[in-house]
Parts: C-alpha cells; structure tokens; sequence
C-alpha cells in the first residue's frame, strides 16, 4: 500500500524541527530511518498530516565519549554506533545488542533514537539502554529536559515523549572496570524482532556478594522489564553455586507474557528462564568470576 498524503518538512537545525512539531502538534510525526514509521503509514495505521525529516540535521548525528560517558546524537545509525570501536571498548553490551537488531540494510538506515522513540515492545535498545541505566535528553518548545531510562519507556510503542518534544541525545554513563555484562536472544529467525532478549549486566559494589546486577527483559510484555527479583538473588548470592538458575527462575516468574502467534505464554517465560541463566553465567565470566 502507499502512505496516506502527508506535507514533507526538511529542516536543517534542531530549533527549527522542534518549532515545526510545536506549530503542528499531534498532527506532526519526525522522521527518522523510516524503519517503522514508513511501513506504519504504508499500512495506514499511523496518518500525520507533516512529517518533520531529520536526516539533513547534522547536530543529531554524533557518538563521542565525553568525561568517560557516551554521548549519542539521536539520529546516529544503528549500524555507526555497532561499528564505533570506542563503543565497543566501553559498553560492548550496547555493540552486541545492535547487531541482534534485524539486518544490516536495515541497521544503515534505522537510527538509535528512532528505535528508543518508537519502543517497540520486542526491540533491543530500550532494554539495552534500561540496563545500562542511560539517559534520555528531549528538546520542546519549554526547552530541554532530561529523563532517566527507567521513566522514558511508558508502554508499548509510548514514551514519556510529548507530542512536541524531540529525542536528541542518549547519555550512557560509563561502566566501572570489572563489569561484566551478556545479551541473549532468541528469535525465529536471525534478524527477526526477539521473542525475548535478556540484557545482564553485572557491576563490581560493596554489596554482601559484591555484585550490583541488572537484568532487563524484552519481549514478555509492553515494554523492556527489570527484574528485579532475580538483581536481588544475584546481589545477594553473586553467580556461583545454582544463583544464575535461581535468578533466572525469578526473572521467568516475574515476567508475565501472553500467547500470541509467534509463541505461547508458556514457551516465552522457559525463554526467559534459560536465556537469563545463560546471560548471567557468560556476564560473571567476563567479570572473571
Ligand atoms: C524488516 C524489519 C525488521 C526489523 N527488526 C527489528 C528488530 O529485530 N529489532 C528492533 O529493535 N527493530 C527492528 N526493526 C525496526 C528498526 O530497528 C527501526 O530502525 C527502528 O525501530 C526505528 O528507527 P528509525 O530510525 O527507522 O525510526 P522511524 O521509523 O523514522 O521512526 C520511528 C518512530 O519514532 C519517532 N521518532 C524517530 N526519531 C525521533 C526523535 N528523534 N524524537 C522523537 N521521535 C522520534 C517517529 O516519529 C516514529 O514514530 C525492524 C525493521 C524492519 C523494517
């Protein structure tokens, strides 16, 4: 199908995007890759009256390293920030993550602040982002304002976006040394949207195991998912012994998936299960436990 008809802005700066969103309101949608956006209007299931491109605004495009964080403009694409070597130095579980994320034509075009926009319920990055406990900086016609990961992702497909308001920049703090980390996917097919992904990071602390562990899940439910029941067995079990299975039984229970074409319920919390184990077994290898 073709996409209902639409007004085209293509505006070169940042202000002038957020001044065309502010003047059109909920009848404007940005543009970015197009990935999902594109085929939501070839199916007519979304029908904004302007799309605001951001391809020609060269400000949203950047991935440095800064006073030890990564700073990731919104408009980088997924495939930049895969093949940027200081990402993969200092955060590997965000490289390792993007190269599940469907095919690398897709990755060329697709950008990380597309993805985190769209929130897709099944898609990588925002669990990624929630694990890595990044930092969202949104630009409306009141100015900027940031928004921890733990508050940005409100369900599937919703931010804590306005309407108005652009996604700009992805802050991800950087990780202490020693910090282990896996990401586990199990998908139909390579390159297709994750029946479930499990991002584990483990972070040295001062904690009784000395282990701060965060685990999020992706695929079970609206949106990328903490488990928290299964952060709590590792902080206080650490990895050895049966703690990655009992962490894994945690985060199985916790999450609470529905049947759906691609799989039952069922199928997806044994997912959950194994895949967390898995990941918590390879993340306290790397962190040399
Ligand atoms: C065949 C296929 C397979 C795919 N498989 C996967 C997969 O396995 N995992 C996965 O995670 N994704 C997958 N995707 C989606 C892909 O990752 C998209 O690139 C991503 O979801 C959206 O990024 P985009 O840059 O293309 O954004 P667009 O499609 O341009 O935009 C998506 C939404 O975000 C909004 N938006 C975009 N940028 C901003 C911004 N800066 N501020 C505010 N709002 C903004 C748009 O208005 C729109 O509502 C797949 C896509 C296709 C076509």
């Amino acid at each position: 199908m073709k996409p209902p008809p639409f007004a085209y802005e293509c505006p070169t700066e940042v202000a002038d995007a957020v001044a065309l969103l502010a003047a059109h309101g909920a009848d404007a949608r940005p543009l970015a890759g197009g990935q999902s956006l594109v085929p939501l209007l070839n199916f007519r299931l979304a029908r904004p009256a302007v799309l605001v491109d951001l391809n020609r605004i060269a400000a949203l495009g950047h991935v440095t390293v800064e006073n030890g964080a990564l700073r990731i403009g919104a408009m980088a694409r997924q495939a930049a920030v895969e093949a940027d070597p200081g990402v993969a130095r200092g955060w590997p579980l965000l490289t390792d993550a993007i190269s599940h994320i469907a095919h690398p034509q897709i990755r060329n075009r697709g950008t990380i602040g597309g993805s985190l926009a769209h929130n897709d319920p099944a898609a990588e990055l925002p669990a990624v982002m929630l694990a890595l406990d990044a930092e969202m900086t949104a630009l409306g016609p009141e100015g900027t304002r940031t928004v921890p990961s733990g508050e940005f992702f409100a369900g599937t497909m919703e931010t804590a976006l306005a309407p108005d308001e652009l996604l700009t920049e992805i802050r991800v703090p950087e990780l202490p040394e020693g910090t282990g980390w896996s990401f586990r996917e199990a998908a139909r097919r390579q390159g297709d949207f994750a029946l479930v992904a499990v991002a584990v990071l483990l972070r040295p602390s001062g904690s009784s195991s000395g282990i701060d562990a965060r685990v999020v899940v992706t695929g079970t439910g609206d949106g990328p998912q903490r488990m928290r029941e299964a952060e709590a067995v590792l902080a206080e079990r650490g990895t050895g012994g049966d703690a990655c299975e009992a962490a894994g039984n945690a985060a199985a229970q916790a999450s609470e998936p529905a049947d759906d074409p691609h799989a039952p319920a069922w199928y997806r919390q044994r997912l959950v299960a194994a895949l967390t184990r898995r990941a918590c077994r390879e993340a306290a290898m790397r962190m040399g436990r």
